[in-house]
């Protein structure tokens, strides 16, 4: 039996988890009594819109939404995307073809790898990144090949410097912006090169968009598909996780390619019964009432930006003021690795932040904090840190 009870070779193939060691020195600085500030997680806590909640109550209470949703979404969620992407993008989609519901992106996320990547098939990924994209890669047999994100190309991947043979032999590119975890954002400068690149050596982009939604001063950051030729060669990830607040409602979608929401879809139907009926129906709501209720969530995180960023500023901490996002990527002090910075900031003031290589080895040298804390704590974070020692 002992043989049989071995994990598959893809999960005992994983590489390893680097935020073990702190999630450790977390517990014990709990255990301890220590009042730990955590900026490691990546989770809004302010509540969802009323409104919205609301009508999850009403439309909770319908027989219709008790059966088995489809798993594609119900039509009137995917016309809401489509007519949400019109009014805040100016980026049509047919709501039958190019629209197809996801339990959170992540899972679509992970489900595109099923759905596209054959063993031996070759990714590209910009990195630091959110680990999902190449763990899809990994579980369904193909190669991982990194773009690092560096601070000398504003953490956008250097297209140019692939050597031709891996561009040649790449079958699908992952990309977001905004960024997490270094809170970059992209151009369409940038993502036009994107589509020239993808359609010179016939590569599927996936943009993750999770982050359009939380540009601050005003700033807008802009879909991928708006640029031309993108809907040929792409699709694009985007929740109702961290626009509205809801992360815990597993909702969020994937626009584009018709074909490749066709295979995405394809997949999902054939491993999970789709969303929830009510919440897609709250989710209608979200999207109708927009910005209204988002800008009221954009204003506070903004105010936390500023607090922490002049506050890291002012203890001679060396970071980029986020033009959207959640986040701070912060860089280390010189003679320390980014495992190390983080040890001493929980030891020595009680917070907790992420340690960039946990995203990536291109992420060592920095460290990422969330703003999901609310501006008292987040005063506190920087007079802590002002009194660390380095
Ligand atoms: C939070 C996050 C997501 C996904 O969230 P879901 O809740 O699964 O929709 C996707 N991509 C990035 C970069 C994120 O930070």
């Amino acid at each position: 039996m002992g043989q049989k009870l071995k994990k598959a070779k893809r999960i005992s193939d994983l590489p390893p988890y680097l935020f073990a060691e702190i999630d450790r020195r977390k517990r014990e600085a709990l255990a301890r009594g220590v009042d730990l500030i955590d900026l490691g997680v990546g989770d809004p806590d302010i509540p969802t819109p009323s409104a919205v909640v609301e009508k999850l109550r009403d439309a909770a209470t319908k027989p219709v939404n008790h059966r088995y949703p489809s798993s594609a979404g119900l039509l009137q969620f995917r016309q809401a995307v489509a007519d949400w992407y019109l009014k805040r993008f100016g980026v049509k989609l047919d709501a039958e073809n190019e629209v197809v519901s996801l339990i959170g992106s992540k899972e679509g996320i992970a489900n595109m790898a099923v759905a596209f990547v054959d063993p031996g098939d070759l990714a590209l990924v910009a990195s630091p990144c959110y680990p999902v994209y190449h763990i899809g890669t990994l579980f369904n047999g193909g190669k991982n090949y990194f773009l690092p994100l560096t601070r000398e190309n504003r953490f956008l991947p250097y297209l140019e410097s692939i050597p031709s043979d891996v561009s040649q032999q790449a079958k699908i590119l992952w990309i977001n912006y905004p960024n997490n975890p270094t809170a970059a954002v992209a151009e369409r400068d940038f993502f036009t090169r994107v589509v020239e690149f993808a359609h010179r050596h016939q590569i599927i982009v996936c943009h993750d968009a999770a982050y359009t939604e939380m540009g601050f001063d005003g700033y807008r950051p802009m879909s991928f598909l708006e640029i031309e030729g993108a809907s040929e060669i792409g699709i694009e990830f985007h929740s109702l996780s961290k626009t509205f607040n809801m992360t815990g409602w597993r909702i969020g979608m994937a626009v584009g390619n018709r074909e490749l929401v066709a295979g995405l879809a394809q997949v999902k139907s054939n491993v999970d019964s789709g969303i929830f009926q009510a919440v897609q129906e709250a989710a209608i709501e979200a999207l109708r009432l927009g910005d209204d209720i988002v800008e009221p969530s954009r204003r506070v995180f903004q105010e936390r930006r500023d607090i922490l960023v002049s506050g890291l500023r002012a203890a001679g901490f060396d970071c980029d003021m986020p033009r959207a996002t959640f986040y701070v990527w912060v860089a280390v002090p010189k003679e320390l690795t980014s495992a190390e910075f983080t040890a001493k900031l929980l030891d020595d003031a009680g917070v907790v932040a992420t340690p960039g290589n946990g995203f990536g080895a291109a992420g060592e040298g920095y460290i990422r904090f969330t703003l999901c804390v609310d501006k008292e704590r987040l005063k506190e974070v920087t007079e802590r840190i002002r009194q660390v020692r380095f």
